[in-house]
């Protein structure tokens, strides 16, 4: 059966990882990772998550199989993150929710259902976007296209094209949209982009399946969840995708949920029923532990407010980092103008580097990014940001 099997391409960011891994130098450096770590180079464990752990271990829990659709104060719990505490729809039982293994488990079960529900459907991913939605969505059965987003020239978004791509589509096209911080562009649209998305996902009778992996990066919990509700309070059925991998930095852990809003509580439980299968003939149902410690920590009001301080203590970390190499870059004299940095949310930047000055930061430096110029800002420490900014100083002269 393996015989005429051929060997897959690399996985560009991971292949990258074990290029780092090998490099001897000590001053290396991996910014093409998509994950946080403190000024100590760690990823941290949550003290919030900690005490969570604590208290299960404490308890002798025993680990019996979860339901399908996971831990009911799971769901509920994220929910509310979602929409709010006091969301409409949520009251109304217009939505589901159902415990997944981290973003990527959302993405896919939401892909397979679609795929039932309307094979022939078009998926529509951002210009660049998170390098597995393109992946995912075809391995569903999908054709990917993909809409304008990224305007290089102005650092920023190309608005009237993404508008114009949205406006193009079929109705019934699966737009994939990023909730807040954008990956790897790390540019978001503003609240009245949103409203105008909005409008035409609405004219043009899409269905939005919003990825939201890193709420609570860019500005709060509630002000990250703005697409969401702005998506909400369209009226139109709609997926999201959460993640709880950074925010709660369980990576390994594969903490993530699908929520389905329909257009009836009788609408959501025929939904629900339907995940479901796709759930119990793919894993069955979810793993226990990642889920129980979020869903403490979330339903405790002491751990989620201390909670909410390490995400916020996160988030300012990758804001001072922003500053830093911004100053950095100025003070040693790099060419051109890198402000946009300072504007751009969440883990990443799209720096502006060319694959070949990314190719001399790896070969002159030790420092590892991406070839389209994406950097992880949340990678730097206070230690290594003037060595960094040097470099890149270096790479970007003439
Ligand atoms: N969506 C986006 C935009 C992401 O950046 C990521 C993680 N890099 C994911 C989904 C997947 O998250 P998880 O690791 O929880 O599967």
């Amino acid at each position: 059966v393996f015989s005429a099997v051929e060997l897959a391409p690399r996985d560009p960011i991971l292949g990258l990882n074990e290029a780092y891994a090998a490099d001897r130098r000590e001053t290396k450096v991996n910014l093409g990772v998509g994950v946080y770590t403190d000024d100590q180079g760690r990823i941290p464990l949550l003290r919030s998550v900690a005490e969570a752990e604590q208290a299960r271990v404490a308890a002798r829990a025993a680990r019996g199989y979860l339901p399908i659709d996971g831990i009911a104060a799971y769901d509920a719990a994220v929910q509310k993150l979602l929409f709010g505490a006091d969301s409409a729809l949520v009251a109304e039982g217009r939505a589901v929710t159902v415990q997944a293994l981290g973003g990527t488990g959302a993405l896919k079960l939401g892909a397979d259902f679609l795929k039932r529900l309307d094979p022939s459907a078009h998926v529509a991913i951002s210009d660049p976007s998170w390098e597995n939605h393109r992946a995912l969505f075809e391995a569903a059965g999908f054709a990917v296209d993909t809409y304008r987003y990224y305007d290089a020239a102005s650092h920023g978004v190309d608005f009237a094209g993404m508008l114009a791509d949205l406006r193009g589509y079929a109705a019934g096209t699966v737009v994939v949209l990023h909730a807040c911080c954008h990956n790897p562009t790390g540019v978001d649209l503003d609240d009245a982009q949103w409203a105008q998305v909005v409008d035409v996902l609405r004219e043009r009778q899409l269905v939005p399946f919003l990825d939201i992996a890193y709420q609570g990066f860019g500005e709060s919990i509630e002000a990250d969840a703005t697409a969401v509700r702005r998506v909400a309070a369209s009226g139109l059925p709609f997926l999201v995708a959460s993640s709880f991998s950074k925010s709660f930095s369980l990576y390994g852990e594969r903490v993530g949920a699908l929520t389905l809003v329909t257009a009836s509580s009788d609408e959501a439980k025929r939904v629900l029923s339907q995940v479901k299968r796709v759930i119990r003939t793919n894993y069955s149902n979810p793993p226990t532990h990642g889920g129980t410690v979020v869903a403490t920590v979330l339903n405790d009001a002491t751990l989620r407010a201390q909670w909410e301080s390490e995400l916020g203590e996160m988030r300012d970390r990758i804001r001072a980092m922003r500053d830093g190499l911004v100053e950095r870059l100025k003070a040693n004299g790099a060419q051109g103008d890198f402000e946009f940095v300072r504007q751009q949310r969440g883990m990443f930047s799209y720096s502006g580097l060319t694959s070949a000055q990314v190719d001399r930061l790896r070969d002159e430096f030790g420092i590892y990014a991406v070839s389209t110029g994406r950097i992880c800002v949340a990678a730097l420490r206070s230690s290594n940001l003037d060595m960094v900014a040097k470099a890149i100083a270096t790479v970007s002269a003439n």
